[in-house]
């Protein structure tokens, strides 16, 4: 059955993935967005659809519409990005979440929250579970983002304990594809866009750093089942890829996949950059009967196909 369907932030690189493949579902969907990351060009394929609306909006204010289910993914996620300007990070997280949540009152829509692995910060327990409280550092530059995406999991568990409203609350591990912006800082993008030019690719530390990367399809694929799973689960559930590469190892790979002549030149290492990284998704698998399929390679050649047409334009 088609729903009415609002996703925040749908113009950014999750969210358009998210609006197109729920259009192709038959929903109808509003794209709300202020395109401080969004790119128009991510959803003009889009407005084929006839119940394909977009509308120019910054979360921080309130919003009055009807709908049956709302995705909050409005929020930069580049480090880069959201630390341009922090107070707005938190206040997109925070003034954002509790309007978000006041109009899933309202109108008694399900509401899903992206939160993110950063609520681990630089996590003491490896890898991570959901039981893990996280070591985060309340004062420091990464904080607007780890702290406001905390307190946003805290308005909606709130929201949910005093209001009852529907939620659903999703922990997304490093997730990459086509349409992440070219030039947000993040470090699939930086890599592949550095080796496609023939520029050096910036390892920051020593490169031994760890992450574990799941392509968007599978990502998407799981935040729709959570949007969908049973009444009474809420989460907060880790949606990501095991297996951990090195960011040494992933310039050496994306190289090799380019056959690009860069070279890896050594950049000092980000303040709080997390030591390591991967997601324990055993409660995905028994409560979502997910699993991600896309082997990383592959997803990795559709991302250096998307780049490599972004540049030739
Ligand atoms: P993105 O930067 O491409 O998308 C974010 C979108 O939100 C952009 O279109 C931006 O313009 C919009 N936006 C930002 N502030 C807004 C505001 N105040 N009002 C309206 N729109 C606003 O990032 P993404 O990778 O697509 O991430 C989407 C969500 O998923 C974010 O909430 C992010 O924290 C979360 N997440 C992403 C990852 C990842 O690896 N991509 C990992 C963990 C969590
Ligand atoms: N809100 C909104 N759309 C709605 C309902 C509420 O944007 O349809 C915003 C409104 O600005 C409010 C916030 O959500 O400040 C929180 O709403 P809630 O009902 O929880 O609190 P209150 O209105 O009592 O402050
Ligand atoms: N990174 C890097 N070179 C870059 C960009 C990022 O070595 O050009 C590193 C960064 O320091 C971090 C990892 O890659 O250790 C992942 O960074 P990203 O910004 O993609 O995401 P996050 O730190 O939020 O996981």
């Amino acid at each position: 059955m088609s729903k009415r369907i609002v996703i925040t932030g749908g113009a950014g690189f999750l969210g358009s993935h998210l609006c197109e493949r729920l259009l192709a579902c038959g929903h109808d969907v509003v794209c709300v967005d202020n395109y401080f990351t969004g790119r128009k060009r991510n959803i003009a394929h889009l407005q084929q659809y006839p119940l394909f609306e977009v509308l120019r909006h910054d979360i921080t204010f309130p919003l009055y519409l009807e709908s049956d289910q709302i995705y909050n993914f409005a929020c930069p996620a580049s480090p880069v990005q959201y630390q341009v300007d922090p107070v707005q990070t938190t206040k997109t997280n925070v003034h954002g979440t509790i309007n978000m949540l006041g109009l899933a009152k309202r109108i008694k829509a399900r509401i899903l929250q992206a939160s993110t692995s950063e609520v681990y910060g630089d996590p003491a327990v490896h890898p991570q579970r959901e039981d893990y409280l996280g070591h985060v550092n309340p004062i420091g530059p990464r904080s607007c983002y780890d702290e406001g995406k905390r307190c946003a999991e805290t308005l909606f568990f709130d929201y949910q304990r005093q209001y009852n409203v529907d939620i659903k609350v999703a922990r997304i591990f490093n997730t990459f594809g086509p349409r992440m912006h070219p030039f947000d800082g993040r470090v699939i993008s930086n890599f592949i866009v550095q080796a496609l030019r023939g520029d050096n690719i910036t390892v920051y530390g020593d490169g031994s750093q760890t992450r574990s990367f799941c392509y968007v399809d599978d990502m998407i694929s799981a935040i729709i089942l959570l949007m969908e799973s049973r009444s009474g689960f809420f989460g907060p559930v880790n949606l990501g890829k095991p297996g951990e590469i090195s960011m040494l190892d992933l310039a050496e790979k994306i190289i090799r996949l380019t056959a690009s002549t860069s070279h890896v030149v050594f950049l000092p290492l980000p303040q709080d950059d997390p030591r390591q990284r991967e997601p324990d998704i055993t409660l995905a698998k028994s409560e979502l009967g997910w699993s991600p399929l896309v082997p990383m390679e592959d997803g990795l050649k559709e991302t250096i196909a998307y780049f490599r047409k972004v540049l030739a334009e």
